[in-house]
């Protein structure tokens, strides 16, 4: 968070959480009060009006995160105190990396500013909470989004969190140019969980068009999915039932008697 009562620029790389106000840390929202230039994806800085009154505001769009980063680091070196803001946790898939990229670049020479990272409440948590506990064994994370990663490094990687028997949460399962990538996940998931494993999918978490559908294995191209969506797929453990999705540590089919 900067420092109010310092001259020095800074740089607060602020993880807002899932939606609004209610669904950020107080660190989130000291540091957005106490920066003077937010810079941000629009539908971000839309999430939090009340904090932005009599402050600089750069919206850029979507693509251009190297950009957003650069000119974060740019201002901040020039003395103002920037937040950058990053939807759920900027650490997860978010504006960590490029900053925190471009500082390693820069090397060991002391910065006339100070930089900060502040999480947030990430999607896999934020979509974990609206169904119960399916998270509360171990999981992976994986994000189907193919622009830095390569689809055959993404099909590896699920396949691996398959054969493991983890949860795993998928972010970014398809987008207007990748509309084939769940379709693609489908047949690695199908070879190693059974059609009956249960799945959630979770749209929109804590925003006022939030949607919760339970399906499952078989079932998973039935549906529609979009970049404001998170899946997450069942272990052989988890189970469903009701509003409820659970995969259970107390009871765990896996402990020894
Ligand atoms: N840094 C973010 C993730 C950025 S990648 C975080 O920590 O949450 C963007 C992906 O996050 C989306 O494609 C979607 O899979 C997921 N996501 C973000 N916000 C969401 C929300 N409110 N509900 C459901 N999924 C969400």
């Amino acid at each position: 968070m900067p420092d109010p009562r310092s001259s020095r620029g800074s740089l607060a790389v602020v993880g807002i959480g899932p939606a609004g106000l209610l669904d950020m840390t107080q660190r989130a929202h000291q540091a957005i009060l106490h920066s003077d230039v937010v810079i941000g994806y629009q539908a971000f800085l839309d999430r939090v009006p009340e904090l932005l009154s009599g402050k600089e505001i750069i919206s850029s769009s979507m693509g251009d995160e190297r950009e957003r980063a650069l000119i974060s680091l740019e201002r901040a070196a020039g003395g103002s105190r920037v937040a950058l803001l990053s939807g759920g946790d900027p650490g997860i898939y978010g504006m960590a990396s490029p900053i925190v990229e471009e500082l390693i670049a820069y090397g060991d020479e002391p910065l006339a500013f100070d930089v900060t990272i502040i999480p947030g409440v990430t999607a896999s948590t934020a979509s974990g909470s609206l169904l119960g506990s399916p998270l509360a064994q171990d999981h992976g994370v994986i994000s189907l989004s193919d622009r830095f990663v390569p689809w055959s490094v993404i099909s590896q990687r699920l396949h691996a969190l398959m054969v493991a028997d983890l949860v795993v949460v998928i972010y970014e399962p398809s987008s207007r140019h990748r509309p084939e990538n769940m379709k693609k996940a489908h047949a690695v998931i199908q070879e190693h969980r059974g059609p009956e494993t249960p799945v959630a999918i979770v749209k929109d978490a804590y925003r006022e068009t939030q949607s919760v559908i339970f399906t499952s294995v078989g079932r998973l191209l039935d549906h529609q999915y979009d970049m404001r969506t998170t899946v997450i797929i069942g272990s052989s453990e988890t189970v469903q039932s009701g509003r409820w999705m659970s995969t259970p540590r107390f009871h765990s089919k896996l402990k020894e008697e």
